[in-house]
């Protein structure tokens, strides 16, 4: 008797979530100390290797992923700024001010981590994977079409959304950006395109950088009401944050029904973070993601802009996990609950008045 084996070959479970790393951000390091260093993605990237097994085979870190061109750029930075970076990186680069410095290397680095962020939106796009993440450095939101700032050289994101509407069709992109600082490059690159939705949520930034990002900003021309701003009050955390969700987020999202949504993940909303004061948990980051991954279809790329703190490897690791729709499991090892006694009434109030006032102020676009 001769049995013939008719299993079919197991199929392995291929991967369904992509880390995108661009290796050769360490090239873009400072001459002397700034937050924003190798060491930020570098640590969250060996975290990661050293997680493979935990990880398993859905998850695929990668780093071979073509660097965006000048003609990616183009499509959002002015040709006279991109011809800057460059030869002032040849020249060796420097300090620019408005926190931005430019190592020689730096032009190179801030390319692939555009080409990161492109490739992580495109394979979302095309099915290739259900979830992306660019781990990736110089970050971009603050850059805008001529000029950079804030540690950000080219805004990446924008740049993504531009290749994914030019070369797949995507007609109407959704970005939910939380970094703690708001995300005014981005903003003012879409400000009058009402293809891209931009919800910010940030520290008010009347004192605080980047100074612009406030609730009256919803755009201009044909862009008004695709411009969402939301000035969280200092100590937000994550009651707040999730409150944001469904009272601003879920509406916008149903309304404006995008074909693909886009997280910008900033870990500086997170307690640890000294210079932002704010007052996320990995729990809050668990749920905002795990939220925006069910609103998108379970299907969401989210591409990394700042975020200084020890913590990041394990936020890094939550949020992949709150992705994948895995347990979340991390929690700080810090009771920031009593170290906050009577701060959380008076920031959940100022939150629910913020939220009031975007909704005020946008309710000739969207139903709240
Ligand atoms: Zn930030």
């Amino acid at each position: 008797v001769v049995i013939t084996d008719v299993m079919p070959s197991s199929p392995r479970s291929s991967p369904v979530l992509s880390i995108l790393y661009n290796e050769n951000h360490v090239i873009h390091k400072p001459f002397g100390t700034s937050p924003e260093n190798p060491e930020r993605t570098t640590r969250i990237f060996r975290y990661f290797q050293g997680k493979k097994e935990v990880l398993g085979e859905e998850v695929e870190l990668r780093v071979d992923f073509p660097p965006a061109t000048v003609e990616d750029l183009l499509r959002v930075h002015q040709k006279e700024y991109i011809d800057f970076v460059r030869s002032y990186c040849l020249r060796g680069g420097g300090f620019l001010g408005d926190s931005t410095y430019f190592a020689p290397g730096t032009f190179d680095a801030a390319l692939s981590a555009a080409g990161g962020a492109m490739k992580a939106l495109e394979m979302v796009v095309t099915g290739t994977r259900r979830f992306t993440f660019a781990l990736i450095r110089p970050p971009g939101h603050h850059a805008k079409a001529d000029t950079y700032g804030g540690f950000c050289i080219f805004n990446n994101v924008a740049v993504a959304i531009r290749h994914v509407q030019e070369n797949f069709g995507v007609e109407k992109v959704m970005v939910v950006d939380w970094d703690a600082h708001a995300a005014n490059g981005t903003m003012r690159i879409f400000y009058e395109d009402p293809t891209v939705l931009l919800v910010s949520l940030h520290k008010d930034p009347k004192e605080f950088y980047p100074g612009e990002g406030f609730v009256h900003q919803i755009g201009r021309g044909k862009g008004r009401g695709y411009t969402v701003n939301v000035e969280m009050p200092e100590g937000a955390g994550d009651r707040e944050y999730l409150m944001v969700f469904e009272d601003i987020i879920r509406p916008v999202y149903e309304q404006y029904s995008p074909d693909l949504l886009v997280g910008c993940v900033g870990f500086d909303a997170h307690f640890s973070e000294e210079m932002t004061h704010m007052g996320m948990t990995s729990q809050g980051y668990y749920d905002l993601v795990r939220g925006l991954s069910e609103l998108g279809g379970e299907r969401l790329a989210l591409v990394l802009e700042g975020g200084y703190n020890w913590y990041n490897p394990r936020l890094a690791h939550t949020v992949v996990n709150a992705m994948l729709g895995r347990p979340h499991s991390f929690k700080e090892d810090v009771d920031i609950l009593s170290s906050s006694v009577t701060r959380p009434e008076k920031v959940y109030k100022i939150t629910r008045q913020k939220i009031k006032e975007v909704q005020d102020i946008l309710d000739q676009f969207y139903r709240f």
